[in-house]
Formats: C-alpha cells, structure tokens, sequence
C-alpha cells in the first residue's frame, strides 16, 4: 500500500491506473477510522479496480468552538486499517498540500440547504465540505468516490455539486453500519461516557419508531417527528437539537410522508453531538 502526501503524486498514481484502463475509487474520510469506513472500502473494492482512501482533518468544516483540536487521530492505527482491508494507496495531505496557499481553490456554494439542519447547528459547515471534497475530487481524479448515508446532507451535497457542475466522477451512496443496539458508529461515539454510551441509542431507536409508523401507514411528518420527540425526550442525558422528515429529492422538510421520505435527527450529549437518519418505509 502506497501513502502519499503530495497532490501532484496521487494524481500521478490515479493517472497511471486509469491510463492502463484500471478503475479507481475513493473513499473521503477523516480518519479514526472504524467499521463504518470500512464498509465504504469494502464497497470501494465492488465498484473499481483500485482503491484509494484520503484521510484529512478538514479544518474548514469545524466551526470556531467545535471539536477540531481534539478531534480523534491515529494515523498509524488507520494505517493498518487500510493495509488489513486491501487498500491500494492512503492520500493523507498535510493542510498546506490541501490548501495551498495563495492558491484560488473553487469554493462552491452549498446554496439554500447548506444552512438548514446540520448547516444551522454549524454555520460555515458544508462550505467547507465541499471545498474539501471538491478539492479532493479534482486531485484524485477517480472514477467513483464512496460516501455514507450516515451524513445524508452532506451526500445530497456534494451529489448536487458533482451534478452541477457536470463533474466526471460517479457518487456511490453506501448504507449506515450500526453498534447492536443501532448507535451508528462515528469517531465521535469515542468522546461519550459510559452513562451516555448507555443512552446514545436513542437516536436510532427514534427514527426506528418513525419507521414503524410510516410502515403502518402514518402519512403526517408532524406526528412522526412528536413520536421522534417523544423517544428523545425520555432519554435522561439526550437533548434533541433536530428531528424531521425531509425528501431525498430536496432535502426540505415533506409536507406528506411519501417515497423518498427520511427521517433526520441530531441529538446533544453533554460530550458529544450525534446525527443520525433512515429511510422511511412506505406501507407495504
Ligand atoms: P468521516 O471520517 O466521519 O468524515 O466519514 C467519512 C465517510 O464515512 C463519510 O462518507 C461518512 O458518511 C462515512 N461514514 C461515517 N460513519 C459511517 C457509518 N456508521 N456507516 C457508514 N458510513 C459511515
């Protein structure tokens, strides 16, 4: 497995791959990397030829106060991921290699939705997603990039944002890996006290109750979300920060819960901001 820090170096590998007619995919990732990654590899491997994982902190999508100083990291530990999952190369760009200075980056805008939900919670959030991921993309140059569901805002963006501008990469939307009690693994989980570990699962539990009711034919998101609420609520240490319905179309909250509703929902822990989403099953 090859590690590479130099942007014009894993253009270079991507190019050599290509031009000898082997496909290659990226999965964009932060590091402190766990099962949930490993499933977007996992996938990576079913959809190209090759793989390449980027690992990058990215600073532009911390808001000031948030957690980037002591976000998760361990880059020998991920390492050793990627090597166990087959990886063919790990791009792991310094911030400057990133970013160059001086450099004049596209910044392309989130729009509307950029500042809905995790947007509102996170102002200037999804700005700097898509620079990074914008950034990424054009370095790496590969065919297919995997995504997860887990952060379904940020898929329906950067999906609109390789749509617009006619971008020549295929995005693959990969499904959300869960603890057993249906916690979905994030770096994050790590910052959560066994007492709020314990209770972190409410999320899922709420979005399951959501599912239940959408299968049995509930069609109003106002009485979906109350129930999401409702399950929230009774979780001593959990403060909801949002919980809706929106279509995967738009993402802007359903008026009527329909095909591609998805329940969405982002809960405080005294340690630790968690989102999660699902899916809403139609009547069978
Ligand atoms: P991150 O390192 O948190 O920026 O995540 C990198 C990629 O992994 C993103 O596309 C995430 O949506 C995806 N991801 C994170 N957690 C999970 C999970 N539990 N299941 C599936 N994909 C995930």
């Amino acid at each position: 497995m090859d590690l590479i820090r130099e942007a014009d170096r894993i253009a270079a590998w991507v190019r050599s791959r290509r031009d000898a007619g082997v496909s290659v995919a990226l999965v964009p990732t932060m590091g402190a990397l766990h099962e949930g990654h490993r499933s977007l590899i996992d996938r990576a491997r079913t959809e190209a030829d090759a793989v390449v994982v980027s690992i990058f902190v990215n600073p532009l999508q911390f808001a000031p106060g948030e957690d980037l100083a002591r976000y998760p990291r361990d880059e020998a530990g991920d390492l050793e991921r990627c090597r166990e999952a087959g990886v063919d190369a790990v791009w792991g760009p310094t911030v400057e290699e990133m970013y160059p200075s001086g450099s004049d980056l596209p910044a392309p805008d989130p729009g509307p939705v950029g500042d809905t939900f995790e947007g509102a919670a996170r102002p200037g959030h999804f700005a700097g997603v898509l620079r990074a991921v914008h950034r990424l993309l054009t370095a790496v140059g590969p065919d297919v990039a995997c995504f997860g569901e887990k952060d379904a805002q940020q898929l329906f963006l950067v999906r609109r944002m390789v749509g617009d501008e006619a971008m020549p990469v295929r995005i693959v939307a990969c499904p959300t890996v869960r603890e057993p009690d249906g916690l979905a693994l994030s770096s994050r989980n790590a910052y959560l006290s066994t007492e709020e570990r314990e209770q972190a699962a409410c999320s899922f539990l709420a979005l399951s109750e959501a599912a239940v009711r959408s299968r049995a034919g509930e069609e109003d998101p106002a009485v979906l979300v109350a129930a999401m609420a409702r399950e929230i609520g009774a979780t001593p240490l959990a403060r909801p920060d949002y919980i809706a319905v929106v279509d995967d179309a738009t993402f802007a909250p359903v008026v009527r819960v329909g095909p591609g509703a998805r329940a969405i929902v982002a809960v405080r822990f005294p340690s630790a901001r968690l989102i999660d989403n699902l899916s809403l099953p139609l009547p069978a």
